[in-house]
């Protein structure tokens, strides 16, 4: 009797051993790609690089930094919405607040009087962050901005609002987040001006707000009143249902610059949309910078712009065209620019 017990605890042994051989075998090398990796332990939280292969976080850390406040994701929307709001308005001075990994509804950042860094670990969705009109000094950092409800009646995404009223809003960053389903950056449309705005290294992809939202202000990003400087870099704009990037309602100071951006398949109307409504584009001292972008079968128009907004501020340069379907290639290239629909 003695012998089978053994005998079976050894062949249960060996078995194990050759499980844990074959798992060891299997580990993913981990190849450091150009995605970023956020993870939180013990209030620190550490980003490193993504492995292009599994998608795991690899042994190359870019940046670790102290969390003011760790929010603890319970499933309850409205209390850790809550509880983001209470770290901001509790805090001495600017706060650094990291959201744990969850499904998160709503939650409210800036004007606190302090600056605020949300940033969340790797997989957190949240529907919408409403960015408090007055905030000065914002940076959303690694979110998944996801939903795909017909049924709300918001549109899940990143958004200026204001209490009612005009509102100013300056030097906002949102960094490392990705949209799909009705997810969009929406910002300040008649509702106050944004000044220093930043977008960067953000992916739009599958971005079919036209459900409910047949309205070319759910652009994937839709820009309103702007001062100072607007960027937008290194993003990826894939499958999106309406506009990629609208540029609307200009009545004020201010350059764009969008660059190194990737754009295919823009479904129903531009990649770049750019209108002036109530002056010139001169009158109003805005430029418009285009360049390192790739244009890759959108499947529509590149650009628009309304009549008003001359070519005299316009600058696009450097930028790669590919597959561009017939029907709308009728521009003339010239002038060292490179389409003169502008
Ligand atoms: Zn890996």
């Amino acid at each position: 009797m003695k012998r089978i017990v053994s005998l079976i605890i050894t062949a249960f042994i060996l078995t194990a051993c050759i499980f844990t051989f074959s798992a060891c075998k299997e580990k993913c090398e981990h190849i450091a790609g150009n995605e970023q990796f956020y993870a939180e332990s013990g209030g620190v939280v550490t980003i490193s690089k993504k492995c292009k292969m599994c998608g795991e976080a690899t042994d190359e850390v870019i940046d670790t930094f102290n969390a003011d406040a760790v929010i603890k994701y319970t499933g309850n929307r409205t209390a850790d919405g809550n509880e983001v709001t209470k770290a901001q308005q509790t805090a001495n001075g600017d706060i650094t607040i990291c959201l744990k990994k969850g499904t998160y509804g709503q939650i409210y950042v800036g004007d606190f009087e302090k600056k605020v860094r949300l940033v969340a670990e790797e997989g957190t969705r949240v529907e919408v962050v409403q960015v408090n009109g007055g905030a000065d000094g914002v940076t959303i950092e690694n979110i998944d901005i996801y939903y795909n409800d017909p049924e709300t009646d918001y549109s899940p995404c990143i958004k200026f609002e204001t209490a009612g009223g005009f509102s100013y809003w300056s030097n906002i960053t949102i960094k490392n987040c990705n949209f799909s389903g009705l997810g969009t950056i929406n910002s300040a449309w008649k509702k106050g001006v944004v000044e220093n705005l930043i977008v960067d290294g953000c992916t739009f992809k599958d971005v079919t707000n036209n459900v409910n939202y047949e309205d070319s202000n759910l652009s994937a990003i839709f820009i309103g009143e702007t001062w100072g400087t607007t960027v937008i870099k290194n993003c990826h704009f894939e499958h999106i249902a309406y506009s990629a990037i609208r540029l609307g309602h200009y009545s004020v100071e201010g350059e764009t610059i969008i660059e190194n951006c990737y754009f295919k398949d823009i479904v129903r109307n531009r990649c770049i949309m750019f209108t002036a409504k109530n002056e010139t584009l001169q009158d109003c001292q805005v430029s418009l910078v285009v360049r390192g972008c790739i244009f890759d079968d959108t499947g529509a128009l590149r650009f628009t712009k309304s009549t008003t907004v001359t070519n005299s501020n316009l600058y696009v340069y450097a930028n790669t065209w590919r597959q561009i379907p017939t029907s709308i290639d009728n521009a003339t290239y010239y002038d060292a620019r490179e389409q003169s629909e502008l």
